[in-house]
């Protein structure tokens, strides 16, 4: 925000009315008067910001607010339903998709199976996902800001190319620029876990923290860092590879050569094949009068570790030491404030908290780990196709 000038070059102008769009965002409601008192600017250069954002339909009045003395002030707020982004989020064989007004309102959810993890195949079903959305909704192409994509896996942050993705099996694949090709919108994207951390810090848990972590565990296990209220990305956006960090050099072998890393012994795809080892293996487990040993799910395992079941219960206490191992030198690392632990942790989150907070009280710095807050998402599973819809809006804002 320029303090003190009216703006009368265009780069001016669209630097401060996005940072007053933004103004408007965070406080909610807010009168003019208090618009030209929070940025400096005067009370003539705010009239024609904000006329023109009305005009745009960025923004709308909506009544008064309490007076200082003399008239009440005209309040202004975001308009819903005014501009939209579309955001998906693409994992194995399938595609979660939202539509989200200028607001952060989720208007539609919705998601599609993938019938086979090709970038060609996702880009397809993608483009039918947004066409659909824009159908349902009568939505013009003008009022879409743009269109978010999540993907598990490494994106390239100025190439904007996905330069690895095991799990979907993706090597330099270009579903952003062959999107933004099928749709003639603009398309942005974002690794999952940082696209859930984006998610965290613009509507959820970590609106004001600026050193945080979101970590996603799932079929792999990864981090979305922000430091000083930014994203953290590296030099070339593979930041937060949390799942490489070995945690057991004699550990079992994994996707990327290595051996023990952490996704081997924690991600939801480890902790299943544990559970079908021990029952093989014979040991006692209600998990046992599962009909079909190979259709056990993480929900069977908690369900189970929830009444009573010692078997489920240290399966899932076991991973959730060498998450513990690996948090514990993040926090070394990175001091953040907090750490949110997404995907399907949100599944057995609860039962192994405690847990988690022991091994890093114990293992990680005592200043770092008595300073940090750990948290399950309550946005959980939908963080990344959300994180995903908010990249476009966050552009609008100039964030
Ligand atoms: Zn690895």
């Amino acid at each position: 925000m320029t303090k003190g000038k009216t703006g009368n070059s265009k780069f001016l102008k669209a630097y401060n009315e996005k940072g007053i769009l933004d103004l408007i965002r965070t406080k909610q409601a807010v009168s003019r008067a208090e618009l030209s008192k929070e940025t400096g600017l005067s009370p003539t250069a705010i009239g024609v910001i904000v006329s023109s954002l009305i005009e745009r339909e960025y923004i709308h009045e909506i009544g008064t607010g309490e007076s200082s003395g003399g008239r009440k002030p005209v309040l202004l707020e975001l308009k819903p339903d005014s501009w939209y982004s579309v955001g998906l989020d693409i994992e194995v064989g399938i595609i979660q998709y939202v539509l989200m007004d200028i607001t952060g309102r989720v208007a539609y959810e919705g998601s599609v199976p993938l019938r086979a993890n090709t970038p060609e195949m996702a880009v397809k079903a993608s483009a039918d996902c947004v066409r659909d959305v824009m159908d349902k909704f009568s939505i013009k192409k003008e009022r879409l800001l743009g269109v978010g994509i999540s993907v598990p896996g490494i994106v390239d942050s100025k190439s904007h190319r996905v330069v690895l993705a095991p799990n979907i099996g993706w090597e330099d694949a270009d579903p952003a620029g062959m999107l933004e090709k099928a749709l003639e919108l603009p398309v942005c994207i974002e690794n999952e876990a940082m696209a859930s951390a984006i998610c965290e810090n613009w509507i959820g848990s970590c609106q004001t923290a600026s050193n945080f972590v979101c970590l996603n565990i799932k079929s792999g296990i990864g981090a979305g860092i922000f430091t000083g209220g930014r994203p953290y990305r590296g030099t070339n956006g593979s930041a937060g590879e949390v799942g490489h960090i070995v945690v057991d050099e004699d550990g079992p072998r994994c996707g990327c050569g290595n051996y023990g890393c952490l996704e081997t012994l924690a991600s939801t795809g480890s902790i299943i094949e544990k559970a079908k080892k021990i029952i093989r293996q014979g040991v006692a487990s209600s998990l046992r009068e599962k009909d079909d040993i190979d259709e056990i799910t993480l929900e069977d395992i908690t369900n189970a570790a929830r009444t009573g079941d010692a078997a489920s219960a240290n399966i899932l206490e076991e991973a959730t030491r060498y998450i513990g191992i690996a948090l514990s030198n993040l926090i070394n690392m990175l001091n953040p404030s907090r750490i949110v632990l997404g995907k399907d942790f949100t599944v057995y989150g609860s039962l192994v908290l405690d847990t988690l907070r022991s091994i890093i009280d114990a293992k990680a710095l005592k200043r770092p780990a008595s300073n940090v807050e750990l948290i399950i998402s309550e946005i959980g599973e939908r963080a990344s196709t959300l994180g995903a819809a908010i990249i476009p809006l966050k552009k609008l804002f100039g964030r």
